[in-house]
């Protein structure tokens, strides 16, 4: 019998995603076949699908798969069918680079990423390396768990890098700052959270989840910070976000595209101020993430689409039309 699983791929960028059919493949020598039961929608998604990231084509997008193995290849031990997995964006590092071979596989330089230089889980079933996925804890339900694998824990990376201060900001109040918002308070951080001007409905929501203080991007918060992480991806935040940062302070921009930074004083960095980019995730950082996030009860914010709606489910990421993350599922109808 050919099983058959359907996808959502992008042919080329600014086209839409279109549902294919393909036969369900093998899992090769090292891999998981996972049935996909949800799959969180990423704003490097967004980026993939404008063709701001060139990458092969076509390609099924996703890398925040939830979902449950039903097909082993050789040597994949510690795992069975039916267990639950999550597949990150690191779908594979060569393990054998300077980087790797020094504890920095997010730097690889050969690396294959989910949903970007392999088919990813905008669809039924996904193919992954199983040394790169991780057990889910119980506490979360396969759909909320879904925007912990990227906007989690590439947030938690991110926030690792911006040091132990406990005055933070966010820019972009989206997936990754509401789940990062939550674990920072559960430190005992204060929180403070930059929307686009104006954007009530945000700043609220971000209130709710035990910020401090919320405001626009153009506005100064009631103290200097040590440390701001900017989710949104306009570059014309990175020297905003500098003037709000104290002596010694950092700004990480922690997404993987972002729109032209433009020039500034060069005495908005003097006094050890520093700018810094995160780029993917280790294993360790994705399983020292999922652990705390259970111990800090992380509740995340989803809206469902289902499989076949996965451009509407970008577009209202493009628009900022959502509260927390979309997610993808293709159970739904
Ligand atoms: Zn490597
Ligand atoms: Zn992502």
């Amino acid at each position: 019998m050919i099983r058959r699983m359907r996808a959502m791929q992008l042919d080329s960028a600014g086209a839409p995603l279109r549902s294919v059919e393909r036969p369900v493949p093998e899992p090769g020598p090292g891999e998981l076949l996972v049935e996909v039961a949800a799959c969180g929608v990423c704003r490097t998604d967004l980026h993939i699908a404008d063709g701001e990231l060139a990458g092969p084509r076509p390609i099924v997008p996703g890398h925040e798969i939830v979902g449950r193995v039903v097909a082993l290849g050789e040597g994949t031990g510690g795992f069975a069918a039916g267990d639950r997995v999550g597949v990150p964006w690191l779908g594979r590092s060569c393990g054998a680079c300077a980087y790797c071979r020094g504890g920095e596989e997010n730097l690889c330089d050969d690396p294959i990423f989910t949903g970007f230089t392999r088919d990813g889980g905008y669809a039924t079933h996904a193919v992954a390396d199983a040394l790169f996925c991780f057990p889910i804890p119980q506490a979360f339900g396969d759909v909320e768990a879904a925007p912990l694998l990227c906007a989690g824990l590439i947030g938690w990376r991110a926030l690792k890098l911006a040091g132990d201060g406990g005055r933070l900001g966010l820019y972009g109040f989206g997936a990754a700052a509401h789940i990062l918002a939550q674990v920072a308070v559960w430190q005992g951080r204060r929180v403070h959270a930059f929307t686009r001007p104006g954007d009530r409905d945000a700043q609220a929501f971000a209130r709710s989840l035990g910020c401090t203080w919320a405001g626009g991007s153009d506005e100064a918060p009631p103290e200097a910070l040590d440390a701001a992480i900017l989710f949104a991806p306009a570059g014309a935040l990175v020297p905003q976000a500098l003037k709000r940062v104290r002596k010694g302070g950092r700004v990480i921009c922690a997404g993987i595209h972002m729109s032209d930074i433009p020039s500034f004083p060069y005495a908005d960095l003097w006094g050890e101020r520093r700018i810094q980019s995160v780029a993917n995730l280790t294993r360790a950082d994705g399983r020292e993430f999922l652990d705390l996030a259970a111990r800090a009860g992380v509740r995340t914010v989803t809206t469902a689409f289902p499989l076949a709606e996965a451009d509407a489910a970008l577009a209202a990421l493009r628009e900022g039309r959502l509260e927390g993350a979309a997610v993808l599922i293709p159970g739904l109808r």
